[in-house]
């Protein structure tokens, strides 16, 4: 194995390594995501309902203040009542005083059930916030915990990634630029071993002349089938 070719195969080692602590990473800031998200998401229930209450608490006020006008007429009514000079009129006040009577019960029910439905909605709005504090309170404990793996390993990702610089500051610029489109296309694998006879990467049968060139050349050979880079004997032998 030629030694341009050995640090390649230290490359992508280095690659491996580092893609993995990328994925760890992007795990633990996925989890903290999608809690935030289910915090945003119980927020936006709870508001919900509390635009409900707030809806009730503005009809319960409508309608006291009209029960409250209703019951002054009802006093005024009645006290006129005690004034009227016929029988007619008698009998007139008598009607309204009546229809008066019924506005107020009926507004009473009204009042009644508002009041049943905002005890309703403030039991549920009771449900949601402590769901959601519930849920903040589990997020500050991740956020203490995971905060710091995750600064810990953005440090390791950090270092690799200057390592990396160092290893491929030795590498012939063509065969790095090679091996970084290689390894695009390769789905994490750049440099793959011969086995059988065949491309360890894509399982096609390498020609013949190509394998004994593999064998003679000293410079760096590829898979006609997939372009990744091929050595035949493991550079750790
Ligand atoms: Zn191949």
């Amino acid at each position: 194995m030629t030694s341009e070719l050995k640090k390649l195969y230290e490359l992508q080692k280095t690659d491996s390594g580092l893609a993995e602590q990328r994925r760890e990473v992007d795990r633990h800031e996925g989890a903290l995501a999608a809690r935030r998200g289910a915090i945003a998401e119980c927020a936006q229930r709870e508001s919900a309902v509390a635009a409900e209450r707030a809806a009730l608490v503005h009809r319960r006020a409508l309608l006291e203040r009209e029960l409250e006008d209703l019951n002054s007429k009802l006093r005024e009514r009645k006290q006129r009542q005690n004034t009227v000079a016929s029988a007619r009129e008698f009998d007139a006040s008598k009607i309204e005083l009546r229809d008066l009577s019924r506005d107020i019960e009926g507004h009473e029910e009204q009042l009644y059930e508002i009041e049943v439905e905002i005890e309703q909605v403030e039991a549920r709005l009771l449900v949601h916030q402590k769901e959601r504090e519930d849920l903040e309170q589990a997020d500050h404990r991740q956020v203490e915990d995971e905060g710091g793996r995750i600064d810990e390993l953005r440090a390791i990702l950090e270092k690799a990634t200057e390592e990396r610089q160092l290893v491929t500051g030795a590498i012939e610029a063509s065969a790095l630029k090679r091996y970084e489109i290689v390894l695009k296309r390769g789905a994490g694998l750049a440099v793959v071993e011969v086995e059988g006879e065949a491309c360890k990467g894509c399982h096609v049968r390498i020609p013949p002349q190509v394998l004994i060139d593999i064998r003679r050349s000293r410079s760096i050979n590829h898979c006609p089938s997939c372009q990744r880079i091929l050595f035949l004997v493991s550079p750790e032998d």
